[in-house]
């Protein structure tokens, strides 16, 4: 906590060389225009310390805090009376000045003044320790840098820092943060650039006296910069430990810009923390060969963020980079690209771990573990496939994913790109050998309604039997057993008022929740058994060898609301089985695509405001439930993250097919999420009785088709669906065995079908036109 005494010592400091500075902001803290902050607001989220200058909140950071308040105060100080200075002299001068360009002048000046003030000192340091000790010529070199500094005052310096060419200024090593953005590895370049950014940065560890003070000690070759787009994303501090027949490179200090630089609209800046532990490995490894190991402290932070990188501790507060590991390895890999004089024993090191990370994502194992592996090692593996410099890492990946192809979904794909750029070649999937479907199918599902006459009765899960007994389907599929979803899970969408309701009427003979929606004895232990029979479904795609799925469960979901029954449905299958995706297998964006006759209010409602998940709807309307107009396209972060396509009563296969084909794919191709779940009721069907669509049996393998195609081409093919609708028990049956045998793998899709949608021209169809005509705005890919 920052008190009073604490502002009065960093003014005292600086009174002695600046009276003038001291005296003003004496006076400041005197009148309270310089004040602490009640304790609530004293310290931010992040630990930070925080108080006022002119009703300005400063953030102070904590371990500069801790070890220097006074400095810590100061920097912020001097950044404030700076900017004071020259908002005065605008007023005075009652120039013909913008307010836009008058406040950019305030904060540059403030960030002048406080690297101004850090040269002058660090200058009188230099000027006083040379008067004791024989002037050196490490002295000279730092005078001359510093002198450099000093007389580049008034000049306005390029905002930019550039390191592009490959003359002496060029970058050490080059790679990647974030999304594939180009990122510089540095050493620290002492400018006055440099220094304002860092002062505006306000990062941890990293003020300007410690900057500067670096210079002076002559320790300046062990501080380095990630330079991105022309600024500092992120800064790096080594040390040598020493002793006796050991030497460890030790990571002393690192801080990254991340959410702190406003001058990076819409640049993500993730990965600059791994890129430059990233950066210290591959420093390590081509130029300090006797060097053992790579460690920190765990004073240097987030310790979570290094162990799961492959940092071990070692002993209490040590930490030693066992092997790297995620986005660490993936960073050196980016990296190496750089490094042609990395020496061939670290290369095979590289595809060594780069191999056992594949391994492990193959073998699966704790679904979290695997989570956070997947991505960053698919982007490695990319990355090493595409690999100009060094062929053995390229031949290592593509050999691993042949080896794993069937527990790899995206092993395919990844093939295929590096088979098209660079020489390698694989064989081709033998035709035929398609994988079969998993499938939650069980007769339990038959209790719910049993013994009553129900429109969503028992004759539906016969159906599916049926289906599933047909020789075509034979060896096609295999079964996924189904498991209760438990209260905390279905809570993931539902409200704790709903489930103890549906939890209330177990054991009661029938229970009736709207005019549609009736329960009996076993209604709510079925339920939860559809729920946990999709969340089944989901490990069995994730970790399995399998890419396709459907759960043929009931009682249907996609019509109830987070806190209600609704419209024959109890729990919300399909938007459960979204969260459990993204709380499971931390995915970051789901595609829900509703193919049911009717609109999926229900599904809608859960996920309105958000961009996380991405529902799309095609449906008969106007409708049951009324919901699913072209203007609901989500709020807030949502906003255009909810696609409804409504379409008129007797529409056909081609206007589904088309919608998907037109509508759907294109915005699934640039939403790309990680997983793809299709809510499928066979209520389209024209003899089904609760909707009055045209569409066919056939037509349902054709929306597969689509579907498939648009799961190959965003997520590894993973595709999984969940049954909603449908009433007749012939069209269930046949469908079902239409959308089976597509899913396995047996086309039966008509060809020419398949190319007259795709040769139509979407304005073809009004419903499609209009739904592009709302979204456009929100998917370029529609314009
Ligand atoms: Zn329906």
């Amino acid at each position: 906590m920052l008190k009073r005494e604490h502002i009065k010592q960093a003014i005292d400091e600086i009174a002695p060389r600046s009276p003038e500075i001291g005296y003003s902001l004496d006076e400041l803290l005197g009148t309270g225009r310089i004040d602490t902050l009640p304790e609530e607001h004293g310290v931010s989220g992040d630990g930070d310390f925080r108080f006022l200058f002119n009703d300005e909140v400063l953030t102070v950071r904590r371990f500069i805090f801790i070890n220097n308040s006074a400095v810590a105060i100061q920097q912020q100080l001097l950044i404030k009376y700076g900017e004071m200075l020259k908002r005065r002299e605008i007023l005075d001068s009652r120039g013909d000045i913008s307010y836009r360009s008058a406040a950019e002048e305030v904060h540059a000046a403030g960030l002048r003044f406080v690297v101004d003030y850090e040269i002058d000192l660090a200058l009188e340091k230099l000027r006083r320790d040379a008067s004791r000790t024989d002037e050196t010529e490490a002295g000279g070199r730092i005078l001359d840098i510093l002198s450099g500094l000093k007389a580049e005052r008034n000049k306005r310096a390029d905002l930019l820092l550039r390191f592009a060419g490959d003359g002496p200024d060029a970058p050490m090593f080059r790679g990647i943060v974030g999304n594939e953005v180009p990122a510089f590895f540095v050493s620290f370049p002492y400018c006055r650039n440099a220094l304002e950014q860092a002062a505006e940065l306000n990062l941890e560890f990293f003020h300007v006296r410690f900057l500067l003070n670096t210079l002076i000690r002559g320790n300046d070759s062990r501080l380095f910069a990630c330079i991105v787009e022309g600024r500092i994303a992120g800064l790096l501090y080594l040390g040598m430990r020493e002793r006796l027949f050991y030497r460890a490179l030790e990571i002393v200090y690192v801080a990254t810009a991340r959410g702190r630089l406003q001058s990076f609209p819409g640049l993500s800046l993730r990965g600059v923390g791994s890129f430059l532990v990233a950066a210290a490995w591959m420093l390590w490894k081509t130029r300090f060969p006797g060097v053992r190991e790579l460690v920190l402290d765990s004073e240097v932070g987030a310790i979570p963020f290094y162990q799961a990188m492959g940092f071990q501790a070692r002993r209490s507060f040590n930490y030693v980079l066992e092997a790297p590991r995620a986005y660490l390895l993936d960073s050196i890999i980016a990296l190496a690209e750089s490094c042609p004089e990395l020496p061939p024993r670290e290369l095979r090191g590289l595809a060594d771990h780069l191999q056992k990370q594949i391994g492990k994502l193959a073998k699966g194992g704790h679904a979290g573990d695997i989570a956070a592996l997947r991505k960053p090692t698919f982007r490695a593996v990319r990355r090493s496939l595409l690999s100009r410099r060094h062929a053995p890492l390229a031949k290592t990946a593509a050999e691993t994913l042949l080896r794993y192809r069937n527990r790899i979904p995206e092993a395919d794909e990844l093939l295929r790109i590096a088979a098209q750029y660079s020489n390698l070649s694989f064989p081709e999937r033998p035709p035929g050998s398609e994988q079969p479907v998993a499938i939650v199918h069980d007769l339990l599902f038959a209790e719910h309604l049993k013994g009553i006459f129900h429109m969503e009765g028992t004759h539906r899960i016969h159906s599916v039997d049926a289906a599933l007994r047909d020789p075509s389907l034979e060896n096609r599929w295999k079964a996924v057993a189904p498991r209760p979803a438990t209260d905390d899970e279905l809570a993931w969408v539902h409200t704790r008022d709903h489930i103890n309701r549906i939890t209330r009427t177990a054991g009661e003979e029938i229970v009736s929740l709207d005019l549609d929606t009736q329960t009996t004895g076993r209604s709510c232990e079925i339920a939860r058994l559809a729920v946990g029979g999709l969340f089944n479904l989901v490990d069995e795609i994730w970790n399995g060898d399998l890419r396709r799925g459907f759960a043929f469960v009931r009682p249907p979901g996609h019509h109830a609301e987070p806190d209600r029954a609704m419209g024959f449905c109890l729990f919300n299958n399909a938007a459960l089985g979204a969260r459990y995706l993204e709380l499971v297998y931390g995915v970051e964006r789901v595609m829900i695509v509703d193919i049911d006759a009717h609109h999926g209010n229900g599904t809608q409602k859960a996920f309105y405001g958000t961009d996380g998940v991405l529902y799309a709807s095609f449906h008969q309307f106007p409708c049951y439930p009324g919901t699913g107009s072209l203007g609901e396209v989500g709020e807030g972060r949502g906003e255009g993250f909810t696609v409804n396509i409504p379409m008129p009563k007797g529409s056909v296969d081609r206007d589904f097919a088309l919608a998907i084909h037109s509508v759907i794919g294109p915005i699934a191709r640039e939403y790309s999420p990680d997983a793809l779940l299709v809510s499928c009721g066979f209520d389209l069907c024209q003899s089904d009785r609760l909707a009055g669509m045209n569409g066919t049996p056939e037509g349902y393998a054709l929306m597969t088709f689509f579907l498939k195609e648009i799961a190959d081409q965003v997520c590894g093919g993973r595709l999984i669906y969940v049954l909603e609708g449908g009433y007749n028990a012939r069209c269930i049956e046949e469908c079902t065995r239409h959308t089976l045998r597509e899913l396995s793998g047996i086309v039966t899709s008509d060809p020419e079908q398949v190319e007259r949608i795709r040769s139509t021209a979407p304005r073809k169809t009004a419903a499609v036109q209009r739904a592009i005509e709302v979204h456009k705005k929100y998917w370029k890919s529609l314009s």
